[in-house]
């Protein structure tokens, strides 16, 4: 296997970059990456580039160093992609993929299609985070590092409970804890506690939520006006498609939440069966197997979810 260092030869700057709209996976692993850098090679000027970061995830060391605009005409010797699923979906930092002198590319998603320099990619990994713990040496991981991480891991499997966590992902978690990091902290005040919006976004959704095939199929919808009336943004309604998924008898669930007139940004979610990266791919988006999302232009939800329960209903009869 091989390790972070085998890529830091000759290197003084270094770019780390994730994808927009930042998970927590997409925080942990970017700043695990980070906090490595600083702590084992503090000679390399490792920059992080990311937007639109949530304040739930300031307790993590370097959080406060977080970059939101790449500086123009900046060329990095290294370019390192976390988590990203596919070129397009990565933040501000993008254009560096042209400028960088190489990029390093760890992630977890079937359908990302890779062209970097080197491509690591693991879709049975639970996680981004998971990947980068089997890149760095377990010795020189420092408690900050490993609290970056340990977030990644338990956003991504939903606190260990969705089919990606494997006996390898206790392992990495347990020896992650090994380092002292504040698990009760983390899965507390990041995974579970949501804010007021947050909780009445979640009940309207639940309040109109529907069922089809027979409850195999969940699908809700968080439309322009019931953002207004909660008062609800992109971030607060993460999670949602998972609490739809876990209803009972439910195999798979379509989650729309509305951007603007014409565009919703669809989560879907399956139990066992259902293969919903290859829904998203035919609309342009990826994930995994059991989680994947994409973007779909119309002004009617109804339609949207409909074209989607007849996909689902193909897999499932297949
Ligand atoms: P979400 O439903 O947005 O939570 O995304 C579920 C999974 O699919 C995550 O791992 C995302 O990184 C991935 N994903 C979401 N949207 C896209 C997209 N448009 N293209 C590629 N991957 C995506
Ligand atoms: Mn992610
Ligand atoms: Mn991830």
């Amino acid at each position: 296997m091989k390790r972070i260092e085998d890529y830091l030869e000759g290197v003084k700057t270094a770019a780390i970059a994730g994808h927009v709209n930042p998970d927590g996976d997409c925080v942990g692993s970017c700043l695990g990456v980070k906090n490595y850098l600083a702590d084992n090679y503090p000679d390399i000027q490792a920059d992080v580039y990311m937007t639109g970061m949530k304040d739930i995830f300031r307790y993590i060391r370097y959080s406060d160093a977080v970059l939101e605009k790449a500086e123009e005409g900046k060329v990095y010797d290294l370019l390192i992609l976390c988590d990203i699923s596919s070129r397009d979906r990565i933040n501000v930092a993008g254009p560096l993929v042209d400028t960088a002198k190489a990029t390093l590319c760890l992630d977890h998603h079937k359908t990302n299609t890779g062209g970097y320099t080197w491509f690591y990619n693991f879709p049975e990994a639970s996680s981004a985070s998971e990947v980068i713990y089997g890149f760095l040496d377990p010795e020189k991981i420092s408690c900050a590092c490993a609290e970056a991480l340990y977030t990644g891991i338990v956003h991504d499997t939903g606190v260990f409970q969705y089919s990606n966590t494997s006996g390898h992902t206790m392992e990495v978690a347990g020896a992650l804890m090994e380092k002292g990091v504040d698990f009760t902290h983390i899965i507390d005040r990041t995974f579970f506690e949501k804010t007021f919006v947050q909780r009445k976004i979640l009940g309207r959704v639940m309040e109109n939520a529907v069922l089809h095939l027979d409850g195999r199929v969940i699908s809700g919808v968080v439309t322009l006006a019931d953002r207004k009336s909660c008062g609800a943004g992109a971030g607060d309604t993460e999670g949602i498609a998972s609490e739809l998924r876990s209803t009972k008898g439910v195999e798979t669930a379509v989650f729309l939440y509305q951007m603007d007139s014409s565009h919703f940004k669809v989560s879907l979610r399956s139990q066992d069966i259902v293969d919903v990266s290859l829904i998203c791919s035919e609309f342009g988006g990826g994930g995994h197997t059991r989680a994947a999302g994409c973007t779909i232009e119309g002004s009617s939800p109804e339609a949207i979810v409909e074209q989607l329960v007849s996909r689902i209903q193909k897999q499932l009869e297949a």
